[in-house]
Order: structure tokens, then sequence, then C-alpha cells
């Protein structure tokens, strides 16, 4: 295998699909040693590349020398103006329906339910929504590359599917027919948000 990025991600989702989408590339995609045991900076940024920059920034200076990665990412759903966007993770938590997204093991269900009903019965064409995702790389305290991707789709009204994360369930994709839970990694990471940022990225490093 060439390359070997660090990850500065916990989200067993978000990790698997940055190593799927690198394998293409053979790039190993590696987690962050000890990741686990360091403390999280605050997320307080108000847009994806704010906090994506925290991030990176802040856990690159714990590989001194390497690469490090950190994403931002999330739904935006126009009928909302953009909600849930850097909020994501945290909808029902932010609605007081869970305590904090870690401390409960059905956040992404909460979440869900929490989007259906802010969007009630409105009808298909005004259930548009994107998901986003910006990708920095940082090394030693400095952000080196910033890189962007996005999957436009409708917010079904009730959840189809098994497989992903997240909104995933609810995420329709019109022109596969079918939603995010419903597709294979592989065809996923040629679409979506995170495989796109990342193509950008590797892109950007020649790789
Ligand atoms: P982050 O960890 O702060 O980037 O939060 C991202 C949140 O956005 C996740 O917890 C999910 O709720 C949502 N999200 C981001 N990417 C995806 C995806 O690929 N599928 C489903 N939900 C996603």
């Amino acid at each position: 295998m060439g390359l070997r990025l660090y990850v500065a991600t916990t989200n067993p989702g978000k990790l698997r699909d940055f190593q799927t989408a690198a394998q293409a590339h053979r790039v190993c995609l590696e987690p962050l040693p000890g990741l686990a045991e360091i403390e999280a900076p605050e997320e307080d940024g108000d847009s994806f590349a704010a906090n994506a920059t925290i991030k990176a920034v802040y856990y690159s200076q714990f590989a001194p020398g390497e690469l490090v990665l950190a994403d931002d990412s999330g739904l935006e759903v126009d009928a909302l103006d953009g909600a849930p966007g850097v909020r994501s993770a945290r909808f029902a938590a932010d609605a007081g329906l869970v305590d904090s997204p870690d401390a409960n093991d059905n956040t992404d269900v909460w979440n869900n339910m929490v989007l259906l009903q802010r969007l009630g019965d409105l009808g298909a064409e005004q259930r548009g929504a994107r998901y986003h995702c910006v990708l920095v790389a940082a090394r030693d305290g400095r952000v080196e590359h910033t890189s962007d991707g996005s999957v436009e789709g409708v917010v079904l009204n009730a959840p189809r599917g098994t497989g992903g994360f997240g909104y995933d369930p609810l995420f329709y994709l019109p022109d596969l027919e079918r939603t995010m839970a419903e597709i294979d990694l592989e065809t996923k990471l040629t679409l979506s948000h995170r495989g796109r940022a990342l193509e950008d990225l590797l892109r950007q490093l020649r790789l």
C-alpha cells in the first residue's frame, strides 16, 4: 500500500467510508493513533469548513510530521433553511430529546424522527436536501489542503433500507430510485459527499 494518512474520526461509519474510498487510490487511511484518549476539541464553528479546520489543526499536533485529515459533514435541508447543517449529529439533542449525541446509541433514530417531524407533510418537491462534507488536511497544526463534496437528494417521509448510518434511510437519490441505506458501500462512495471530498483531496495531493 502507498501513502499512509491519519484520519481523526471516532465515527465508525465515516471511517469505513473513507477507508473504502481510499482503497481505490492505494492510500492507506488509518485512525489517528490514541484518538480515543485525546480530549476532543469544541466544534463551535458555524460552517463545516470551520469545524473541520478546528479538528484537523488540533489533532495534527498529536502526530508530529504526519498529514492528519478531519472532516465535518451533515445534511442541509432546503425547507429548513439548511438545517440541521453543522448541528446534524446533535439535531435531537438540540431539540432536548437525547442528552448528548454520544450518550445514546439511538441518536440516529431520534435525529431522523426530529427531521420527519420538522418536515411534516411537505410534498416531495419541497423536501430537497444535500449531504455536504468538507475535508481538511493539516500537518503540525497548519492547514495544507481543504476539499469539498456534496450529493443532492430528497428526504422521504418514512425510512427505507438498513445500510449506512445517520440520515441514510431517509435520504433518497432520485436517479438511483434508492435511499443511501439501500445501496452498497462502493456505490455510495462513488457518489457520496464524503467520497467526492476525498477524491478532491487526493487530487490535490496528486494521488
Ligand atoms: P459530524 O460528525 O459532526 O461530522 O456529524 C455528521 C453528522 O451528519 C452525522 O452524525 C450524521 O447525522 C450526519 N451525516 C453525515 N454524513 C452522513 C452520511 O453519509 N450518512 C448519514 N448521515 C450523515
